[in-house]
């Protein structure tokens, strides 16, 4: 099959004329369906993520051991869900219409180690690596106390074995933080977006930091290719890791317990809405099948992109998944929302997730810069641009797809952010974000 030029492809999609145009668009699947009859496209299940989950309470000791922030958790690296009423206020009155139901944040900005969604996926691929490693060495078992990895004969022993990742920045930081603190060599490949204090706090970490002029896919690429000359050397393939979306797919279950104390309810009669910025989509898929699985049908997942970077829309609108880019359209994939700076998106999960995701929105990065520094003001939250993308998310439902729900549905319904990252932005970054500075 030859691929569509552009000018077909425009007139066969007329929304693509809007991603053209950068203008700030959204898209509801109309193929979209219901958990029974989209699951078995996942090609994983709740068995795969009870595996992940329980492979996360092994480690659990270990993590507290090497990481002190998370003693408090007992080594389960998770992030607070809370209300964030002052921004809903602002927010209606930005966009001059009132929220029925309540907005809530979910602060994966702060996840502890390394502060960044990427602190799910990244961490857990690493771990099921060194584990997978040690077992095969005899030199673990399942029973065991994994507190022993922290010892210098373990350390030795993972010394042997490289890890590489191409990244725009956050899964090196995840990646690079936990192979470095197990002993591993670890290599990550950068693109041009990744910011400069990324890769200066890696290198601080021992790990190997190499630079690429050109974007994420390149950087993905020539990470493989480095890799497959070393045998010793294991690629965490951000674009089709099942293992990384399982680690990322742990969050629904324990959102759920989180809801449950605090007194939130979510069912028939009172919908979840879920926003998530979506890159390459490993990160916003694998958390959205969560999702999934601990709610059901009641919760609605939305992936939001930067309009220089609307890879996953796009893929997932033509039906041409990774076999087209942005950059085919014309679009430059130029954004200061590093962490969403792809112009491919992954295969894997348009396939798996396009009839669990209800609906895919675009955001200028104006209105990133304008909403953190709205959040700043409104709730003393400070985020990188890339986890804004949500933010505008419940504002962006057209009345074609409301028009599902009831009035009392909508009034009990639960609007819920993902915020995705900048936990770990230095001060000085930090303002020149509040001052609208890429
Ligand atoms: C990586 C990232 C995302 C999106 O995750 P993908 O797996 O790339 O789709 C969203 N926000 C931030 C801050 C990120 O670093």
């Amino acid at each position: 099959m030859t691929t569509p030029s552009p000018a077909e492809l425009a007139a066969a999609f007329p929304l693509l004329n809007d991603l053209i145009a950068l203008r700030e668009t959204a898209w509801f699947n109309p193929a979209a369906t219901s958990l029974a009859e989209g699951l078995p496209y996942v090609g994983l299940t709740q068995a795969d993520v009870r595996d992940a989950e329980a492979r996360l309470a092994r480690f659990a000791p270990y993590i507290a051991e090497v990481f002190p922030q998370t003693r408090a958790t007992q080594g389960i690296i998770e992030s607070e869900v809370a209300p964030v009423p002052a921004m809903q206020n602002a927010l209606a009155q930005r966009y001059g219409q009132p929220l029925p139901g309540m907005l809530w944040l979910k602060k994966d900005s702060h996840l502890p180690v390394s502060g960044s969604i990427k602190a799910r996926g990244g961490i857990y691929e690493v771990l099921a690596h060194a584990e997978k490693l040690a077992l095969e060495a005899k030199l673990l078992s399942l029973q065991d106390d994994y507190r022993k990895l922290a010892t210098p004969a373990f350390r030795q022993f993972f010394n042997q074995y490289r890890i590489a990742v191409g990244s725009t920045g956050n899964l090196g930081l995840s990646i690079g933080i936990m192979s470095a603190k197990l002993g591993f060599n670890v290599s990550v490949h950068m693109s041009a977006d990744a910011r400069q204090w990324k890769k200066t706090l890696l290198r601080e970490h021992g790990v190997e930091v190499v630079e690429y002029e050109q974007d994420y896919s390149v950087a993905v690429e020539q990470g493989r290719k480095a890799a497959e000359r070393d045998p010793r050397c294991f690629f965490i393939d951000d674009e089709n890791s099942r293992t990384l979306f399982l680690g990322y797919a742990v969050a629904g279950e324990r959102l759920k317990q989180q809801f449950i104390q605090q007194g939130v309810t979510v069912d028939a009669d009172n919908p979840l809405f879920v926003y998530l910025p979506c890159g390459v989509g490993g990160g916003p898929g694998g958390v959205a099948f969560g999702l999934k699985l601990a709610f059901g049908d009641n919760v609605h997942c939305l992936f939001a992109e930067p309009t220089h970077s609307p890879c996953m829309l796009l893929g997932v609108h033509t039906g041409l998944h990774e076999a087209i880019s942005v950059q085919e359209l014309g679009i430059d994939n130029v954004t200061a929302a590093d962490g969403l700076a792809v112009g491919r998106a992954s295969g894997f999960v348009g396939r798996a997730m396009e009839r669990l995701i209800d609906g895919y929105f675009t955001v200028a990065d104006e209105t990133l810069f304008a909403l953190l520094r709205q959040l700043h003001e409104a709730e003393h939250i400070t985020l990188e641009p890339s986890a804004l993308a949500g933010m505008p998310g419940p504002w962006r439902l057209t009345a074609d797809y409301l028009s599902r729900f009831t009035t009392a549905q909508l009034n009990n319904a639960t609007h819920l952010v993902w915020a995705t990252g900048g936990g770990m932005v230095p001060q000085a970054e930090r303002e020149k974000y509040l001052q609208g500075q890429r």
